[in-house]
């Protein structure tokens, strides 16, 4: 397996490539460090990191003194600055969290100084009348709230694949198809015994989502069990999107942030996620009990909103525990950091998860020097509200075929496709081509496009054109460090 032959010797093996693996990677990827992701899957961010709401939590309503508030508010003006670097999606429509029953309503004031103990000073009290003034099509009922106007929404694909292809310009290696199966102590370093080899590193990093309890395991602990927490969600079509501006979020309760309506910022409006405790670790299939329970919740947050057309369903599980709060421990003498346990917010608090992780590693001795010439990234837009390449006439002179349209239901052309195919961190899958490009997420789901987009999938050995871009479009420019 390349440099993983158990002879070379990583200072950091980080075990996961979702949302908060590859986070973890890009941040180390800033220091003097070797470092390693081993990733089960056959791509970055196909676990729980691509089966979410996709909102940008404030943390308004996490736990006082936890560590998820301290780290969803460090990220968030970390994700603020980096996705405006680096072009990922991302909206802050603000969240209206409406109260539908007396006992509701009685909870608004607690929540808005929970939200002002979370640093969240923004956070106000709206009446009934101002929640339907902003949300005209909300259902009869709404007695009050709570405006949350930092509350946003991002993209779940572009994120972990930032992250990935950024630490992968700055020499980290990372190992897809690589499942971690036992981790051995072998003289002051450790053998991780892999599907497809032996890596020897110092340090592990336990980034491993569902399986983080798993990986805890090998490293001999027992301190957390993870019990999946199913949510199912429908995506509704973009003609849905007038019915709803910003993100409606329930009252809600100690085991689940609730149901709620939010815009996409691919222009979709999603209603979810259910709470469904499970043992199967895999159960991420949705069911009719499941769509009919959002359905209905759906019918009194906005009624108009059940009789549009429904694009997709999907579901993601939740790394649950049975702890409320992140699992991040530090094992200073062993050499291994656990961030495990990352339930429902860990889309939101990647970025400072990471940060945080970097200052664990310091405190317990790694020597971290900051690399010279580090790269960013600039990803290819996907958002609605991103210049696409259809709709950019300079970019279209400059190839003609981002004027060539594959995916009709949402315009991605045949020149992203292309790019998809190719650069640091290549689409392997067309569900990997959707995540770079949204070909065939649309509403007829890759029913017209999906011939001619596997037919480019299998054909890649296609000697790239003079335009087309490799790994150093990718890369903005040498630009200031963040830290
Ligand atoms: C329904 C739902 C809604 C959510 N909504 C939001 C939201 O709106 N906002 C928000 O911020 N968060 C949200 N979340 C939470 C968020 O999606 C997760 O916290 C986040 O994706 C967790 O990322 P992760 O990297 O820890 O886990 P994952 O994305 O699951 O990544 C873990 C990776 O580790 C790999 N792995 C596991 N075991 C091994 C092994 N032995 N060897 C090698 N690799 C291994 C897996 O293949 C996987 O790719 C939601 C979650 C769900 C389920």
């Amino acid at each position: 397996m390349g440099a993983a032959d158990g002879k070379f010797t990583y200072d950091v093996a980080i075990v996961g490539a979702g949302v908060v693996g590859a986070a973890i990677a890009r941040e180390l990827s800033t220091y003097e460090l070797r470092t390693v992701v081993l990733e089960a899957g056959h791509d970055v961010g196909t676990g729980t990191s691509k089966a979410n709401t996709a909102i940008r939590h404030t943390g308004f309503d996490a736990k006082p003194g936890s560590l998820e508030a301290t780290l969803l508010k460090r990220a968030y003006p970390l994700l603020g600055d980096y996705a405006a670097r680096a072009g990922i999606p991302l909206e802050t429509p603000g969240a209206l969290l409406v109260a539908w029953s007396p006992e509701q309503l009685a909870r608004i004031d607690a929540l808005r100084l929970q939200a002002k103990v979370n640093g969240c000073d923004d956070v106000h009290a709206v009446s009934a009348e101002a929640l339907y003034a902003a949300e005209p099509k909300l259902g009869p009922g709404a007695l009050g709230g709570l405006a949350v106007p930092g509350e946003g929404i991002v993209c779940p694909f572009t994120m972990p694949l930032a992250f990935a292809t950024e630490a992968v310009i700055n020499g980290v290696r990372l190992e897809l198809d690589t499942a971690v199966e036992s981790i051995e102590p072998d003289a002051g370093a450790y053998e991780l015994v892999t599907s497809r080899g032996r890596v020897r590193a110092r340090w592990v990093v336990n980034a491993a989502g569902l399986s983080s309890d798993l990986v805890d395991r090998m490293m001999g602990h027992e301190r957390f069990t993870i019990h999946p927490r199913r949510g199912q969600l429908i995506v509704f079509d973009k003609l849905a999107s007038p019915l709803v501006s910003s993100i409606l979020l329930p009252v809600p309760t100690p085991v689940s942030k609730g149901v709620l309506i939010a815009p996409t910022v691919f222009g979709n409006v999603l209603l979810g996620p259910t709470a469904e405790d499970l043992d199967d670790r895999t159960g991420t299939q949705t069911t009719r009990e499941g769509l009919d329970d959002l359905l209905a919740k759906g019918r009194t947050i906005l009624p108009a909103l059940v009789d549009e057309e429904v694009t997709a369903t999907y579901a993601g599980l939740r790394a649950a525990t049975e702890y409320a709060d992140y699992q991040i421990h530090c094992d200073a003498a062993q050499r291994y950091v656990c961030v495990g346990g990352i339930r429902s917010t860990g889309l939101s608090a990647a970025m400072g998860i990471a940060a945080h992780v970097v200052d664990l590693l310091q405190d317990a001795g790694v020597v971290l020097r900051h690399a010279a010439g580090h790269r960013e990234v600039r990803m290819r837009p996907v958002g609605e509200s991103q210049q696409r390449p259809f709709r950019d006439n300079d970019a279209i002179a400059s190839r003609p075929e981002y004027g060539e349209i594959l995916c009709f239901c949402e315009r991605v052309t045949r020149g992203e496709v292309l790019d998809a195919l190719a650069g640091p961190l290549p689409a392997r899958s067309t569900d990997g081509l959707r995540r770079r490009t949204r070909a065939g997420l649309g509403r007829c789901q890759g029913f017209y496009c999906s011939a001619t987009i596997s037919a480019l999938l299998h054909d890649r050995r296609e000697p790239p054109t003079a335009q087309s871009r490799d790994a150093d479009d990718l890369v903005a420019s040498q630009v200031p460090r963040n830290r």
